[in-house]
């Protein structure tokens, strides 16, 4: 004998109940067939009795609803011959239910007896179709209805099974009927005294491992929409597998804390008989599933699953109150019991001040009723205080058989929270050390659920998510980049790069799945109207792990709302200069905010492009190596001008021909007066560790007062025209002693200074072509000869380089 139970889904339409009949008609066993209501029904009729007793008559849609749905799948199932009996039972006991629920409409009210007798219909009315449906297509089968085999009774005021009837009543029947298959209705019973019962949401399951229980059945299956039990819910967390073999208490703990796949209490009365169960696949039959059974996990698993409960609340009892006074938790814990509320976790400081519980939102009023009222006396006098519910909360467990003989799992389970920014309000763990537990926001249940799965199970594979704002050229050479790269960093690095926000000036567009970078281009021409601040809004909300916000833009505002992100533990890259050379608490502030928050804030492109230049400064201070000096020609725009100015040019056509090539910024005049290269040196003192602000850099211009005047590009164009002649002396002075011209940044002693010199030849600067840069390190263990980072120091590609470097250094992290 087996048992096959059919969920909600498998049952959902004729075209899935035809792939039931494949899926039995395999097997050459004697089987019992279980069902649950045509998927969504069961909640209908809830909401038709909830709105029935609110005296809201469109509780009459629902039921019309309902009859639809059946009355169709009879006419898509059944042959036309045989409709005619079929479809008039069912419209016989709708009538019934219609009556019930104009019952529940006229009283106003509904009793648990009603309630249970209304949601009973899903049940019924599937089950009778499906076997007649078998029927007709020549299956030897018969229909028993579960109320007449499970007996029900009450404990503590929760419904129970009264074991010894149930039994009995099951095997007299199974063992006198012949049929090859009987179909029977899951989720409903009877009481002891005949009313109609049910067995709890997800009870199917349940019933079914009782047929199998009292029958000794070979095998409980339980067939689903999902390849078995996964190491967490695949429809929370994308990377989540099937396990292939755990055990009865594993499976039991991970359906205790919400994998719903498995409804809790199904497993007791297979285990007691060590049955095994099996979990599988309606919709992929060849799937092996999950095997549930008595023996030990596989050597060297320790955690096997991940789950959690939503709808979670906390209620602490404290005061001074409860400190050597025996008899507290227990009168504490009586109250609940007293009032049916179940407790889904429970933590005691060891201080005895305060015990702090879980349990379901839906208990709330009710308990902080009860509990209060019960403790009225001491919280009258101050020994207790009044409890106050905690919601929007949920449970998030780790389960493992193992796990109870590894040191570390807490510590890296809470660490990989913390790195996410995911808040623990209160930590469990289950005496029988099989799970570890925590209670987190509600919010951030799927990054938690998603974070941990990385950490847990996913060989090291780490997935980072990326925001991008600007894709100008930088911005679009980064996009391909990523793209160019995405499987190499996956294969080589583990690195699961995706792209899940792009915005410009324009638009902006969000795809929590990864956008494809194949045509970003017009997923964002058809996207959002552009806005910062939802931008933001929206990378918060959307809560993922990893979260890197970049900034390839060289706008102020921008730069403006990176303390947001920084505060919510998203990361932040940029190339744009404006943060880090404005005001030093501002700077200052953002580098805290990175180390508080343990999101990096890194700007390797600020200064030399792609070259390594923050990084190796920054490698050198934590080894403990001291700056002795920075001397550094870092204006690729400005090292281009003076290469290619001569006697034989004017100054205007090549600073003309630099901005047309793009080497400059928009305003040459940023990079002809020297500003952007004060910045830069701005920012390699400060992250040598010097106080220093903008006004604080000396800059001897070597441009003339009424070109520095100007505001506009043309004055500034026409200007360096009517100036040529002291150009062209600049450029003959240098000429006449052999030496080039470079546009250098110095820093030493707590100074920096920036302005054009005359480099002789031997020099390191001497040959510096092009639009490269160079930096020269001169720190206690460099003395005399420095170290020298140099190499193209502008450019799309080069900036666009650097930036990724810098996510895969957050990648690494
Ligand atoms: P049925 O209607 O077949 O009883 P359920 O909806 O009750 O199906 O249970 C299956 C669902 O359980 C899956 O679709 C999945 O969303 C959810 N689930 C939660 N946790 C897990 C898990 N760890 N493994 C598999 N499914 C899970
Ligand atoms: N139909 C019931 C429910 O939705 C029982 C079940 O499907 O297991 O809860
Ligand atoms: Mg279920």
């Amino acid at each position: 004998m087996l048992v096959l139970k059919f969920g909600g889904t498998s049952v959902a339409t004729p075209e899935n109940i035809d792939k039931i009949k494949n899926i039995i008609t395999g097997y050459t066993d004697r089987i019992i067939v279980v069902v649950s209501a045509f998927g969504g029904v069961t909640d209908q009729l809830i909401n038709a009795g909830y709105r029935a007793q609110k005296q809201d008559d469109s509780y009459k849609t629902i039921l019309k609803q309902i009859e639809t749905r059946h009355l169709e799948a009879i006419k898509a199932l059944l042959p036309v011959t045989d409709q005619s009996k079929v479809l008039s039972n069912v419209k016989r006991e709708l009538n019934v239910l219609e009556t019930l629920l104009d019952g529940a409409f006229f009283i106003g009210e509904i009793t648990k007896k009603l309630s249970d007798k209304i949601v009973s219909y899903g049940e019924l009315l599937s089950s009778y179709i499906i076997a007649e449906y078998f029927k007709s297509q020549g299956i030897d089968c018969a229909h028993k209805d579960s109320r007449e085999l499970i007996v029900t009774g009450l404990a503590n005021g929760r419904t129970t099974i009264s074991l010894e009837q149930t039994n009995s009543n099951c095997i007299n029947f199974f063992n006198t009927s012949k049929n090859k298959v009987v179909i029977c209705p899951g989720f409903i019973a009877k009481s002891e005294a005949g009313d109609p019962t049910t067995l709890g949401r997800g009870g199917s399951d349940y019933t079914a491992a009782l047929y199998a229980a009292a029958l000794n059945a070979k095998v409980l299956e339980i067939w689903t929409d999902v390849s078995g039990m996964y190491t967490a819910n695949p429809k929370m967390v994308k990377q989540a597998k099937p396990i292939a073999h755990i055990s009865y208490e594993e499976a039991m703990e991970l359906s205790h804390f919400g994998a719903k796949v498995l409804y809790p209490p199904t497993i007791q009365p297979v285990l007691a008989k060590g049955i095994s169960i099996r979990i599988k696949n309606t919709f992929s039959p060849e799937d092996d599933g999950t095997l549930i059974t008595k023996s030990k996990n596989e050597k060297g698993k320790t955690v096997r699953g991940i789950s959690h409960i939503g709808n979670i609340a906390l209620l602490s009892l404290e005061g001074p109150g409860m400190v050597g006074i025996p008899g507290v938790s227990k009168q504490f814990f009586e109250v609940l019991s007293q009032a049916n509320i179940s407790v889904v976790l429970i933590t005691q400081a060891s201080s005895e001040h305060s015990i702090c519980i879980g349990i379901s939102v839906d208990d709330v009023a009710l308990a902080v009723a009860a509990v209060n009222e019960a403790f009225a006396y001491q919280i009258e006098r101050g020994r207790i205080n009044k409890v106050v519910p905690e919601t929007s909360l949920a449970i998030v467990a780790l389960v493992g058989d193992n796990m109870k003989n590894h040191q570390g799992l807490s510590g890296k389970m809470f660490s990989t929270l913390g790195k996410n920014n995911v808040n623990i309000r209160v930590i469990a763990q289950g005496a029988s050390e099989r799970n570890i537990s925590c209670v987190i926001q509600e919010k951030d249940v799927k990054k938690a659920l998603n974070a941990l799965h990385e950490e847990f199970f996913e060989e090291n594979i780490k997935q980072l998510n990326l925001f991008v704002m600007g894709v100008g050229n930088v911005g679009s050479k980064f996009l391909d980049q990523i793209q160019q790269q995405k499987k190499y960093l996956k294969e080589n690095l583990k690195l699961n790069v995706r792209v899940i926000g792009i915005s410009n000036s324009r638009t902006m567009v969000f795809d929590d799945d990864g956008i494809s970078l194949k045509n970003w281009k017009a997923s964002l021409a058809e996207g959002l109207k552009a806005d910062k601040e939802e931008f933001f809004k929206t990378v918060n909300k959307l809560n993922l792990r990893n979260s890197i916000f970049v900034d390839n833009t060289a706008n102020k505002a921008v730069s403006d709302t990176y303390k947001d992100y920084l505060r919510n533990s998203i990361s932040v890259v940029t190339c744009n200069k404006i943060a880090c050379s404005s005001k030093y608490t501002n700077y200052h502030e953002l580098k805290e905010l990175a180390r508080v928050y343990n999101a990096p804030f890194l700007f390797e492109t600020n200064v030399g492009a792609g070259l390594p230049i923050i990084d190796t400064l920054k490698h050198l201070i934590a080894s403990g190596d001291k700056i002795q000096k920075i001397q550094a020609v870092l204006s690729g725009s400005l090292n281009f001008v003076f290469n290619n100015f001569s006697d034989k040019t004017t100054f205007h056509d090549v600073v003309k021909q630099a901005q047309e090539e793009g080497y400059t910024e928009p305003d040459p005049k940023i990079d002809l007066s020297g500003v952007d290269v004060m910045r830069k040196i701005l920012i390699l003192a400060r992250e040598s560790g010097t106080q220093l602000e903008i006004a604080d850099i000396g800059n001897n211009s070597f441009l003339p007062e009424e070109s520095l005047a100007t505001t506009s590009n043309e004055a500034f164009f026409t200007s360096l025209k009517n100036h040529e002649a002291q150009f062209q002396n600049i450029y003959r002075q240098a000429a006449e002693k052999d030496t080039k011209l470079k546009y250098v940044a110095q820093f030493e002693n707590g100074h920096a200074s920036v302005g054009l010199q005359e480099i002789p030849k031997g020099h390191d600067f001497y040959n510096l072509e092009g639009s490269d840069n160079i930096v020269l390190f001169f720190t206690d263990r460099y003395p005399k000869q420095p170290l020298i980072v140099k190499g193209a120091g502008a450019g799309s590609d080069v900036t666009a380089s650097g930036l990724f470097a810098d996510v895969i250094r957050i990648g690494n992290y």
